[in-house]
């Protein structure tokens, strides 16, 4: 089996820590597919905009070397408990393989490029798409579902605030980037800390980067507190 894929991702995610477990927990994520010259064709996306949703295949680049198990350690679990590869949705898998269904925001073309714009993503900048499909309603959305240990919508009770320092710089940027308040605030209501580092004291200052932007934060139990935002130096 041999693929190539039909594009590649930009996404505001620069590095795995803190993107979210699945996608359309933060719908503010926007990310641009650039499609590679060969699906560079603007028929590929011939009715596209039909579908309010798609389905998007793309390859876990990142981790890809790092091989995979039988069994896997979900977070949601605690990072404790075992599950088998194929019951979970973990990056270390046989054929390295992601699947996320993300909102269509519909496409452009741009110095020759042809670019699909789509929400909600849990994708890292520059991982390569493999295949896009619409998401089908009558058959992929299922009311009586079961989902055993991941049935609760994760970072629902947890609380995002931003030190006067934090505020000022958001609205420094609001012009070039409108939503990065509720990025952020959706982003870290995730609690993007590893499960063994989920202690109820926790005392250290976690950083990530979304854009060109570093976020510092602490979190005392389900409180999280923004208290810098500032550009990367590079
Ligand atoms: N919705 C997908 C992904 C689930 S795993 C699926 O179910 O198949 C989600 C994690 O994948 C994210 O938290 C992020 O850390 C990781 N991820 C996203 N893009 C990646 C990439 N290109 N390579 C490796 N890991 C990636």
């Amino acid at each position: 089996m041999q693929i190539s894929p039909v594009g590649y991702v930009r996404s505001p995610y620069k590095q795995k820590f803190a993107i979210p477990r699945q996608p359309g927990l933060v719908g503010e994520a926007v990310g641009e597919i650039i499609f590679a010259e060969s699906c560079a064709n603007p028929n590929c996306l011939r009715e596209i905009e039909q579908f309010s949703h798609l389905w998007i295949l793309f390859q876990f680049h990142e981790t890809a070397e790092k091989g995979w198990a039988p069994t896997v350690q979900p977070p949601r679990l605690g990072g404790r408990k075992k599950v088998g590869v194929f019951a979970s949705r973990s990056t270390f898998r046989p054929n390295g393989i992601g699947l996320s269904v993300v909102t269509n925001r519909g496409w452009f073309q741009q110095g020759g490029e042809l670019i699909l714009r789509v929400g909600g993503i849990d994708l890292l900048d520059e991982t390569p798409i493999i295949d896009i499909k619409p998401y089908l309603p009558y058959a992929d959305c299922i009311e009586d579902a079961a989902a055993g240990y991941a049935e609760a919508v994760p970072g629902e009770n947890y609380s995002v605030i931003f030190t006067p320092d934090a505020e000022q710089f958001l609205t420094s940027v609001l012009a070039e980037y409108p939503e990065l308040r509720e990025l952020i605030t959706g982003v870290l209501k995730q609690d993007p800390r590893p499960a063994w580092r989920k202690k109820p004291k926790d005392e250290k200052t976690y950083g990530m980067e979304l854009f060109d932007i570093n976020i510092k934060w602490r979190i005392d139990k389900e409180e999280i507190t923004v208290f810098q935002i500032e550009k990367t130096e590079n």
